[in-house]
């Protein structure tokens, strides 16, 4: 569904991605584990139009869309949680998912249920501003609102930042159900662990480049991924 192709990211003399490619194929739940630094982030922002790639290819169900404006990519279907939530801190519940279908002119109603079905602390406080939610709660907003917007492809930028361990879990089974629903996600994590766990394909990036690769299950088990990124 989405095919990275030598992709490179520089700002000014800074090389933070030196050329990777990898794809992400529909239905799966794909990630890219690495250490701080190692251009996780900076791959997504290119994916979703924030930085132009220095080189490199993106394309979309075949089409090349490199280069493209942050709308031009939501609208055609790939929207990004990114990381620490961003959530509008004076509006409501409710307003920061009308903010996610904000692209859209067709009835919101069925989507703005689904996601209270999938949170159904977010409909508890729906008229709650959303600066006065729980980190966990302001996590679920900010996929809630990704959602709005009827994504084929979701991007979550370490949706586990700063996170109690039960609120993870939480969040990592709500992808899970995200994804059986039909929606392919992009998701880049520093705990590797859960997200190897949910992942069909993972990804180790190190220094802007593509170390490692191979199925959740095999990276987990791979002694060299253990000793670097799983503490054991
Ligand atoms: P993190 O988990 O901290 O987000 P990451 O793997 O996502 O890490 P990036 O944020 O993509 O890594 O950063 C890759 C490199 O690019 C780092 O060396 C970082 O300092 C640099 N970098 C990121 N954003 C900018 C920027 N706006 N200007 C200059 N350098 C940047």
């Amino acid at each position: 569904m989405l095919s990275i192709q030598n992709l490179q990211v520089n700002y000014g003399g800074i090389e933070a991605v030196k050329g990777i490619s990898f794809d992400v194929p529909e239905g799966e739940i794909v990630t890219l584990i690495g250490a701080n630094g190692a251009g996780k982030s900076s791959t997504l922002r290119a994916i979703s139009g924030l930085v132009k790639p220095k080189g490199g290819k993106i394309l979309f169900r075949g089409e090349d869309i490199t280069g493209k404006n942050p709308t031009e990519i939501v609208s055609r279907g790939i929207t990004l949680v990114p990381e620490g939530r961003r959530i509008f801190a004076d509006l409501t519940v409710k307003e920061n998912l009308r903010v996610g279908a904000y692209l859209r002119k067709d009835d919101i109603s069925e989507d703005m249920e689904w996601v209270f079905s999938l949170f159904p602390r977010l409909r508890e406080r729906e008229w709650q501003a959303g600066g006065t939610l729980s980190g966990g709660e302001q996590q679920m907003l900010a996929v809630g609102r990704a959602l709005m917007s009827r994504p084929k492809v979701m991007m979550m930028d370490e949706p586990s930042l700063g996170l109690a361990p039960l609120v993870v879990r939480e969040i990592f089974r709500i992808i899970e159900e995200v994804n059986k629903k039909g929606v392919t996600i992009l998701l880049i994590e520093q705990n590797a662990n859960m997200a190897l766990k949910t992942a069909d394909m993972g990804y180790v990036m190190e220094t802007g480049r593509v170390t490692m690769s191979g199925p959740g299950q095999e990276l987990l088990a791979n002694e060299s991924v253990k000793a670097a990124y799983l503490g054991t």
